[in-house]
């Protein structure tokens, strides 16, 4: 069953979320505060997918998000931001976040966001799924979607480590963002390449020695991004 988790303290706007997940045939479990979202995932153990409203009364969706994550790094995360001027502040607080929409939003967009998180986070296809790329200091194993950097595991979440897998098979290649998000996010995304942009400075520090002066993951200016193993 495809589950998701629905946190948002306004009635008015949960219930418009739930209606529409469960129209595209999702089940839904609901929350109204922080606390009652990481009880309900603790009952709910087989969710797939969070949406976290950021503005509760209780504890914030950042700090919902970042205990969930403590537990969970395979479970998909949407962030729900209020406002577009606070966007650059709310992809500075996503911790461990894969996404995040931008109140007010469609249904559509809302579901097809859900949609491409759930294909991301659900295991590919038996026939992707073996082997490993080594380039040390890295192994990305494809098997159990692990990485590793001298022998010591990374904590990835699925989307890291699609982007990874992708960066890795793309050895010296400039990408641009919007390679990235249609070969990791899939065709056809609503999103804005910006959120390449917030998956990469998180893959940096936990990849880099120096996320400030990263060797592996380089800047190509106005263009994206190029994979490089010394
Ligand atoms: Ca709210």
């Amino acid at each position: 069953m495809r589950k998701v988790l629905v946190l948002e303290d306004e009635a008015s706007i949960r219930s418009f979320i739930v209606i529409n997940l469960e129209r595209a045939g999702y089940e839904v479990v609901e929350a109204e505060s922080g606390e009652e979202a990481l009880e309900k995932l603790q009952q709910h153990p087989d969710t797939r997918v969070a949406l976290l409203d950021v503005m509760l009364p209780g504890i914030d969706g950042f700090e919902v998000c970042r205990r969930i994550r403590m537990s969970n790094a395979k479970i998909g995360i949407i962030m729900l931001s209020a406002r577009s001027q606070e966007m650059d502040k709310v992809t500075g607080l996503m911790t461990g976040a894969d996404d995040y929409v931008t109140k007010p939003f469609s249904t559509a967009e809302l579901t097809a966001r859900v949609d491409a998180l759930l294909r991301r986070t659900t295991d590919e296809a038996p026939a992707q799924r073996s082997g490993e790329i080594l380039q040390p200091p890295f192994r990305l194993d494809l098997t159990n979607r692990t990485l590793e950097k001298n022998g010591v595991r990374v904590k990835l979440t699925q989307l890291e480590f699609s982007i990874m897998k992708l960066f890795m098979e793309n050895r010296d290649k400039a990408l641009s963002r919007e390679d990235i998000l249609d070969t990791v996010w899939g065709r056809g995304y609503f999103g804005e390449p910006k959120i390449v942009d917030v998956n990469v400075h998180r893959l940096r520090n936990k990849i880099e020695d120096d996320a400030q002066e990263p060797r592996h993951i380089l800047t190509v200016w106005g263009f994206g991004y190029k994979w490089n193993v010394d």
